[in-house]
């Protein structure tokens, strides 16, 4: 069976391979956190790399190598490398590769903790990071020192659905000797394949679209052997791996990945549209409304537009907390890509640490909302936004 030729539906499910341990269909849970040697011999040789075999869940487990398998056949990767967090992902795909004295280009908007990542924990150790408008590859270009090792990006960028041109940035990278790394958490590899468009390493919080069902933390990093061989080390080495439970849950999430995405992609659009009509509203920025600044390039390099949507209130502040306050199917938390339909306001919540005037440049305003739209059925979303905003407008007297 040649795996490249098959569909991404076919390939989310057996993905993993068939050979499985004592015949099972499904793979079992190893929830073990070591394994028995044959022989002092047989131990040594596991060490030495002379055969292949489990030594210790830390160092590779058979329940997260089948998740690793299908990842990397999704992603359209040469490997994979699990971890117990987007964040650990992140910094997986990045810090093995740098040294005190480098230097990271990174996306102006990002999700928050990322930016305090770059900015405060990696500068403490005298790794520096100038953050540019990656909207405009120009930026990047222009930000490129000798000492640069990346270029960090996330797109489309959380959580004002920024687009950048993938294939653009990967070109300025690969003539400059450095590596891109893009965060396609928001897209998925159902809506969008980096690597496939020039880029050298992709991570995701894992946490959200892949698993689905807000049950597991989880992280992933893809890219070429050579540099997850790199990226596995690191892992081994410093510690952040995976329970094998948290593994199993998130490769059984994955299985039914592309139709949960139709559905988000379908949803999405509809919410977007819905509010880009609503007289109440001032902004939408979703990347499939033919308005938004990033449909030209989202329709060059994505094949749907998921389900995360951005938009502003007439009202202000005291609208949008009212919008939060009042839906019913909308679940005031953050996080994104379940199978159910959140609600959140950047600004206090998962952005609260940026600067405001950092969050402003970037068009992040205090009365930004931001949903992840679920799977729900498309008419009670609408309905359930529509009631709120109702609620909100008659509040505030907007
Ligand atoms: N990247 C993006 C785009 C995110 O939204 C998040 C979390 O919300 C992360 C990375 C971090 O992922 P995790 O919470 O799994 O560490």
């Amino acid at each position: 069976m040649d795996k490249k030729k098959l569909g991404f539906t076919t390939r989310q499910i057996h993905g993993e391979g068939h050979d499985k341990p004592l015949h099972a269909h499904n793979m079992p849970i190893f929830q073990s956190s070591t394994y028995m040697f044959d022989s002092p011999d047989h131990g040594a040789a596991l060490f030495a790399g002379e055969i292949k075999g489990h030594i210790y869940t830390r160092l590779g487990n058979p329940t997260t190598e089948a998740l690793e398998r299908t990842l990397t056949n999704l992603e359209e990767a040469e490997a994979s490398v699990v971890f117990p967090s987007g964040l650990a992902a992140i910094q997986g795909a990045t810090l093995p590769f740098m040294k005190h004295g480098d230097h990271i280009i990174s996306g102006d908007t990002l999700y928050g903790p990322t930016l305090s990542l770059f900015g405060d924990i990696y500068a403490r150790y005298g790794i520096s990071t100038t953050f540019v408008n990656t909207a405009n590859p120009d930026e990047v270009r222009k930000a490129i020192r000798p000492e640069t090792k990346f270029c960090f990006y996330e797109t489309p960028a959380n959580p004002t659905n920024k687009v950048s041109d993938i294939a653009a940035i990967s070109e300025i990278c690969r003539h400059a000797g450095v590596k891109s790394v893009i965060d396609n958490t928001f897209a998925t590899p159902y809506n969008q394949t980096p690597l496939t468009l020039g880029t050298d390493i992709v991570i995701h919080s894992a946490t959200k679209y892949l698993n689905g069902h807000g049950d597991i933390i989880g992280g992933c990093a893809m890219g070429k052997s050579e540099d997850m061989d790199i990226v596995r080390t690191y892992r081994t080495a410093t510690g952040p791996c995976i329970s094998p439970f948290d593994s199993y849950l998130f490769l059984r999430g994955l299985k039914t990945l592309s139709m949960r995405m139709d559905r988000h992609n379908k949803n999405g659009l509809a919410v977007a549209e819905f509010l880009h009509d609503h007289p109440d509203v001032d902004k939408v920025m979703y990347p499939g409304l033919p308005d938004d600044p990033g449909y030209k390039v989202a329709k060059k390099q994505m094949r749907g537009f998921s389900g995360m949507v951005a938009f502003e209130l007439k009202g202000g502040f005291q609208a949008a907390k009212e919008v939060l306050q009042n839906t019913k199917l909308f679940i005031l938390a953050v996080s994104l890509g379940t199978v159910d339909s959140l609600i959140q306001h950047p600004a206090s919540m998962t952005h609260a640490k940026v600067s405001k005037e950092f969050r402003e440049k970037q068009g992040l305003t205090d009365n930004l909302i931001r949903i992840s739209v679920g799977c729900e059925d498309t008419e009670d979303l609408i309905a359930d936004l529509g009631q709120a905003i109702e609620k909100a407008k008659a509040a505030v007297g907007a």
